[in-house]
């Protein structure tokens, strides 16, 4: 890929690495490349950051045709940068698209430009402890089209946000409010996609959890609101009688590439794992019995985050005596020591940058 690089002439003073938070900052560049209908992928660049110009009539803005996706850069002790298994997001990236009526983006195209980008923007990977470089891909429409016809043009970019060390203040648990009236995905909709839209009607979930005094949400299945399927941004797993339990990755649930790598270390560390539906009144019945040893959500922006307390229309329980869980620290120790290149990497998940 010939990607034709502009630098800023005005480069940002860096924020303070002690206070990054989570996407606050953006970097000096972002990548863009235009998607043609007939030409196909063209005009792969890096440019200055700033505002893209875009049709008020473009498709993205009235149907919400997009798709993203989310993975970092990790800065070692020795100063090099490295990614995570940025394949998965690949294709992960194409299978939403597929979903969503958009062309693909390429496979070796996606980590070429992620690589790109955060060469350029090396000087924004940070080097304070456990901060890193979100990157954040993403999609759209940028045809002016309001009838409902396939659209031909397209936009892929990546931006990237220093962002600061999740548990600044150590692993706290969460408090989570179990939803039983609103939805977010149903079989043979767009759950399994990263879309915009899938946020989009799971917002009204989340300022009724925050209005409660709960940070996140869990939710349930679609159809009959029974079963337990991920929460906010994350997946969640439940240790219970030794076992780990998690939704399958059956159309409705995203597959997270944490998910997916604290399911394949749980089974070398031998440990039984049941990708099953598990319903809610089994898990409060299970709660109620002292038998749920450990919660947690799993994503990338996290890694790791313990859930503490479970409310059910009113039944509330609390987990592990409101403590991040020792399989929990195991998995989170394991996992960060992996991406920041501190143990050796057994799996061949680490892709060097630069
Ligand atoms: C991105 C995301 C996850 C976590 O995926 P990771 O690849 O582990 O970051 C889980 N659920 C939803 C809804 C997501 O958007």
């Amino acid at each position: 890929m010939d990607i034709k690089i502009t630098k800023t002439t005005s480069p940002k003073e860096k924020p303070d690495q002690k206070a990054l938070g989570f996407g606050k900052y953006m970097s000096d560049h972002m990548f863009l490349m235009d998607y043609t209908e007939g030409i196909g992928w063209h005009d792969a660049r890096i440019v200055p950051y700033g505002p893209i110009p875009m049709d008020p009539g473009a498709v993205a803005l009235h149907y919400a045709q997009e798709t993203f996706e989310g993975l970092k850069a990790y800065r070692t002790a020795e100063g090099k940068i490295q990614l995570f298994r940025p394949e998965m997001n690949a294709r992960r990236m194409i299978n939403s698209n597929h979903r969503l009526c958009m062309p693909p983006f390429p496979e070796d195209m996606f980590i070429e430009a992620v690589k790109a980008i955060v060469t350029v923007d090396a000087d924004w990977v940070p080097s304070e402890p456990g901060a890193s470089l979100y990157i954040r891909p993403f999609m759209f429409t940028t045809e002016c089209q309001l009838s409902l016809h396939n659209s031909r043009e397209f936009l892929f970019a990546i931006i990237c946000s220093p962002s600061g060390a999740y548990y600044a203040e150590g692993i706290n648990p969460v408090k989570i409010l179990v939803e039983d009236e609103y939805v977010r995905a149903v079989k043979g909709g767009t759950g399994f996609a990263k879309c915009g839209g899938n946020y989009a009607g799971a917002m009204i979930g989340q300022e009724k959890a925050e209005a409660m005094g709960y940070s996140q949400v869990l939710w349930l299945d679609g159809q009959e609101r029974k079963y337990v399927e991920e929460v906010g941004g994350m997946n969640i797993m439940f240790k219970i009688n030794g076992e780990i339990w998690t939704a399958p990755c059956e159309g409705t649930v995203l597959p997270g590439v944490t998910r997916d790598s604290m399911l394949t270390i749980l089974k070398e560390w031998g440990y039984t794992v049941r990708e099953e539906k598990l319903s809610i009144d089994d898990l409060m019945a299970y709660c109620e019995k002292g038998q749920v040893e450990e919660v947690f959500g799993t994503g990338t922006a996290a890694v790791i985050s313990p859930v503490g307390v479970l409310n059910y229309r009113g039944n509330v329980q609390t987990i592990n005596n409101n403590e991040i869980g020792e399989l929990s620290l195991k998995l989170y120790t394991y996992l960060t020591d992996l991406q920041w290149g501190r143990i050796p990497d057994t799996h061949g998940w680490i892709v060097p940058v630069c």
